[in-house]
């Protein structure tokens, strides 16, 4: 073998490699998306595609990589969490977005629920309060490609004001009240998701729908999520 036909021999060897790798977490996806997502009941086609396709082993710690596809959430450092899988889809089809959309996302954390969010509507803006948190999350997103998805450091209780309103809102931490900036920043006809409960008790999932400037909150069902800080 000359040196130049060893070094394509390598170069395929690498690229094959490669492929054959991310093919390996294509399959943890798909069966993700059909034993923890389908079979619990997702069926909002948009989520499922999204779940299907962003690559959840990049957003989570390197040694905890095998575990990506797990049913469970993941500690990302600084003490915040990756929430499960159900947990990301479920929130997700709760918005019943459509391609056209342009959400706001307080918590952004790994980003993962972000990219989610940014594979099915058109912008996608969201805040994270722990700055180490936001520009990690910021250059992961934009080395994975997510141009559509804006990250800010910064406190979510006040939402972003310059690029409201919103046709829906995600919150992805626990907050013992609905933000009304939050609120007063939903479009008509829009939804949003957010666990509210007392700190030291129940959190319970919210879905709040703005209809003719009247706000609707329907209470889901129970969940654990990392707290909602205030910087004040
Ligand atoms: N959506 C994230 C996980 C959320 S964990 C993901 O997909 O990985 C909740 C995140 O909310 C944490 O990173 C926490 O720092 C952040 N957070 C808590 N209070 C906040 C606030 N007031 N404004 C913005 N982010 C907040």
């Amino acid at each position: 073998m000359n040196y130049r036909s060893f070094f394509v021999y390598g170069l395929a060897l690498c690229f094959s490699s490669v492929l054959i790798a991310q093919n390996h977490h294509f399959i943890k996806r798909e069966q993700m998306v059909k034993t923890q997502l389908q079979a619990r009941g997702i069926k909002d086609p948009l989520t499922l595609y999204s779940m299907l396709n962003v690559p959840r082993h990049e957003f989570v710690p390197k040694n905890l990589v095998d575990h990506a596809y797990k049913d469970g959430a993941l500690p990302i450092g600084n003490d915040q969490t990756i929430s499960q899988p159900y947990i990301v889809a479920f929130m997700t089809q709760t918005l019943q977005l459509k391609s056209t959309d342009k959400v706001l996302e307080i918590g952004t954390g790994s980003g993962y629920q972000a990219g989610v969010l940014g594979k099915i509507v058109d912008s996608v803006f969201t805040i994270e309060i722990i700055k180490d948190l936001a520009m990690s999350a910021k250059s992961r997103l934009e080395n994975l490609g997510f141009d559509n998805v804006t990250v800010k450091w910064g406190d979510g209780y006040h939402g972003w004001p310059e690029k409201a309103p919103f046709d829906a809102i995600m919150v992805t931490a626990g907050a013992e009240s609905i933000p009304k900036p939050l609120l007063d920043q939903l479009k008509n006809g829009g939804h949003m998701v957010i666990p509210v409960g007392p700190n030291d008790d129940v959190t319970y999932l919210v879905k709040v729908t703005k209809s003719n400037d009247r706000i609707i909150t329907k209470k889901l069902f129970p969940v654990r999520f990392v707290p909602f800080t205030r910087n004040e």
